[in-house]
């Protein structure tokens, strides 16, 4: 057994039997980044009023940010992890104030789960909606393949004569309970629950019961700046799966977007665009081969596009419905394109966060959208300021 074994709120300790020799104690003192995760904000009621409608602001347009791949949360027991984590908010900042978006959308990827030993992980998610929340600019969110993946354990947290030693909470303590020490992480479910009890921001939503375990599936109006009847655009918002389950977009989520356009959008008169996180496989058929980008806009070239592991109908629909003009998806840190596909884009954000592979600047892919005459373009602005791979979406 392990020589001691506490936590408390300011210090986690991971106890690993290393040899037959010695112990390991792997022990996380909470510097005040991490201090700061110690309590989320208190829970707010949730919103009476509609929630699910944006307005364009009178006499501008209407900017929405996409904070992609933030990945808070990695090698939380490290140094350097917690630093990331700094950065990533560093970065947020920095956009937010050069752009001032009415909205920011967090593609997926917000945290690497697979990397937090704790069981609430909304603690490390709090801390990537904290810059957004301190402008108070509201925000909605879809989830990736690393938000509620299971904890991974270090190799080296392991011992050659078996596996590392559990530390429990002691049961006085706020994390107390046998759950606490499962480390299956924090479900999806759990994860958004948490997002909306603190944060009158925020606008995602758990999606229709049906869906579940896939949560984030909604859809906002985005309304007129002279009547909030009158929608302008609809964001749509699908959760491309993955960590908890397989990396698709299912066909029961494909007939839901079917059902729910035909209700409030029936004639496609107004335009549409698209977020999740995992990129569709049409985003292969479009990825520049051999230096030849065609009419793809971007910057980041460096990857091949790791899609979706199926294609059930999403694709399909969404090309046959005039009024979506654009895809927007995270996932491959190192493409940053948007590319033209039948008649609408299909785009990558641009990573932002300093969690996740990848050492490409930082940066974030900015959408404007104009009411009258109605467009929709967009940039990526980066951490050191200048913006580059301007496009024109919608016109
Ligand atoms: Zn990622």
């Amino acid at each position: 057994m392990a020589t001691g074994c506490f936590l408390t709120h300011l210090t986690i300790l991971f106890i690993a039997a290393l040899s037959p020799l010695f112990h390991f104690i792997s022990s996380v003192e909470l510097n005040d980044h991490q201090a700061s995760l110690r309590e989320l904000p208190p829970a707010v009621a949730l919103r009476t009023t509609p929630g699910d409608r944006l307005q364009v602001p009178q006499g501008a347009p209407f900017k929405i940010a996409l904070f992609a791949d933030l990945h808070f949360g990695e090698a939380a027991w490290t140094g350097w992890g917690p630093r990331q984590d700094e950065s990533s908010v560093k970065v947020m900042s920095t956009i937010l104030d050069k752009e001032h978006p009415d909205f920011v959308v967090y593609l997926g990827d917000v945290i690497t789960a697979n990397n937090i030993p704790i069981k609430n992980a909304s603690l490390y998610w709090d801390q990537a909606v904290s810059p957004t929340r301190a402008r108070n600019i509201p925000w909605a969110s879809v989830f990736g393949n690393h938000d509620d993946a299971p904890f991974e354990w270090p190799m080296k947290w392991f011992s050659p004569a078996g596996i590392p030693q559990v530390c429990c909470p002691a049961s006085n303590s706020s994390f107390s309970g046998g759950e606490d020490c499962s480390f299956k992480g924090t479900p999806r479910l759990e994860l958004m629950k948490n997002e909306l009890a603190h944060n009158a921001l925020s606008y995602s939503r758990s999606g229709p019961h049906n869906l579940w375990p896939s949560i984030s599936n909604y859809v906002l109006q985005l309304s007129s700046s002279t009547d909030p009847e009158s929608a302008v655009a609809f964001m749509y918002f699908l959760d491309s799966g993955g960590g908890s389950y397989p990396e698709v977009i299912s066909s029961t989520q494909v007939e839901w977007f079917d059902r729910k356009s035909q209700e409030i959008n029936p004639d496609s008169r107004v335009p549409e665009i698209i977020f999740w996180h995992i990129p569709s496989q049409a985003y292969k058929k479009v990825a520049p081969r051999f230096y030849v980008r065609r009419n793809c806009v971007g910057s980041l070239f460096m990857e091949n596009v790791a899609p979706q592991e199926a294609e059930m109908g999403i694709m399909k629909l969404l090309e046959k419905r005039p009024s979506v003009k654009a895809v927007f998806v995270g996932h491959n840190h190192g493409l940053d394109w948007c590319c033209p596909y039948k008649k609408l884009w299909l785009c990558f954000a641009r990573h932002t966060g300093y969690g996740g592979y990848g050492n490409w600047p930082r940066g974030t892919r900015i959408l404007e959208i104009t009411q009258q005459p109605f467009s929709i373009k967009s940039w990526i602005r980066m951490e050191d300021g200048h913006s580059h791979s301007e496009v024109l979406l919608s016109s």
